[in-house]
């Protein structure tokens, strides 16, 4: 009976990825129990990193004002999303920000950029801040700046730019349903052009929007294709005035299932749990750790999520340990653990299936939101 499920971890421990039918029934299967899949998919996990789970956090440098119609997107020209639009943050707030996710234990900061892809000019730009923090600070840099081509992978690269992250988000096919201005194959190259420079990339994938499973395999299939070390998977949050909303198909379960299937797929890379992670797994989040081994603390790109409190809390009482910048685990060493003296909000009404603590149930980060819709 667990025939199958030793089967696909012993493969992934091999570094083989499961067939083509095993990964159609991880996601779909009526047979599948879950709990000796998640362990099936933590097999690999505890190989490449033990117990430890990475951190991330994200700075949203520049929000809205795209022309790029990705249908999930509150930054979206297609979005009326009542989200506060601003141009590119000041270098001074992008640093001081820096310092404060190295000061909460994140071992790597994200910086991400609104829009379809930065001038040349703004590339240099970016790479001096890059350059900045990661001879200022013990922290990791990623940046996320839309399609980037070889000269600016170059330009980034000098700089020693950890991640270029640029997502999937889904299927070849499916894209089209998803964003009409760009496509799949413009991000294709953009991982290709940050491979070609020997930068790492960071790319994954968006579940609930509609795709099939077979969709979620062919993106699965496609970063292991690409040699993808670092694959966050969202769950799509369902924001208000965007033109894709949630599908109706994630359920806790459904999230487990297609992130144990990413992590069976590519068994060696960092598999993130990301945005969407509070709200659709909700008191299952914790089971997330068996397959994926990195979060975001904070919330998102425009919308809240757990804190840091929280998280380290969740990540604790699961028996996973934080894989934290240097200086921060010298910290935690030396007995400072910010773990210590949580205090669990009380459970919130629902918005619909999706739920997040706190907040009043808005979905939207206080500073992102508009004062007043439709201004
Ligand atoms: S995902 Fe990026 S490119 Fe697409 S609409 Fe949002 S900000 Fe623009």
């Amino acid at each position: 009976m667990f025939e199958i499920y030793d089967r696909l971890a012993e493969q992934a421990l091999q570094g083989e990825a499961p067939s083509e039918d095993d990964g159609l029934w991880v996601l779909e299967g009526e047979d599948v129990q879950l709990l000796p899949l998640l362990q099936a998919a933590y097999a690999p996990r505890e190989k490449h990193f033990g117990r430890t789970v990475m951190v991330h956090v994200l700075n949203n440098v520049q929000n809205g004002l795209c022309a790029e119609d990705c249908g999930y997107c509150a930054q979206s020209k297609s979005s009326e999303a009542a989200i506060r639009k601003y141009p590119m943050k000041s270098d001074e707030e992008i640093l001081a920000e820096a310092e404060n996710a190295a000061r909460a234990g994140a071992s790597r900061y994200c910086m991400v950029l609104s829009g379809r892809g930065a001038t040349l000019e703004h590339t240099r730009h970016l790479a001096e801040l890059i350059r900045t923090v990661k001879e200022t600070l013990p922290i990791e840099v990623c940046l996320s700046a839309g399609l980037v081509n070889d000269e600016q992978a170059r330009i980034l690269a000098e700089v020693g730019l950890d991640r270029l992250n640029h997502n999937l988000n889904t299927s070849a096919s499916h894209y089209p349903e998803i964003c009409s201005t760009h496509s799949y194959a413009d991000r294709v190259e953009t991982l290709q052009a940050a491979k070609n420079h020997g930068i790492g990339s960071c790319s994954g994938m968006i579940v609930g929007m509609g795709e099939s499973s077979r969709d979620i395999l062919e993106v699965a299939f496609e970063l292991r294709e690409l040699e993808v070390p670092s694959i966050p998977v969202n769950f799509l949050i369902p924001i208000e005035g965007n033109r894709v909303l949630s599908d109706g198909s994630l359920t806790p379960e459904r999230c487990l299932r297609a992130l144990s299937l990413v992590r069976l797929v590519n068994p060696g890379a960092e598999v993130r749990v990301a945005g969407g992670r509070e709200g659709h797994l909700r008191a299952m989040g914790s089971l997330a750790l068996w397959p994926a081994n990195s979060l975001f603390i904070e919330g998102y790109l425009t919308t809240r999520g757990d804190d840091e409190r929280d998280t380290y809390q969740m990540i604790e009482d699961a028996g996973f340990e934080v894989h934290g910048n240097p200086t921060w685990q010298a910290a935690r060493d030396a007995g400072v653990d910010p773990a210590s003296n949580p205090t669990p909000d009380a459970a919130e009404p629902a918005q619909g299936s999706f739920r997040l603590r706190g907040g009043d149930g808005e979905i939207l980060k206080p500073e992102i939101s508009r004062p007043t819709r439709g201004v």
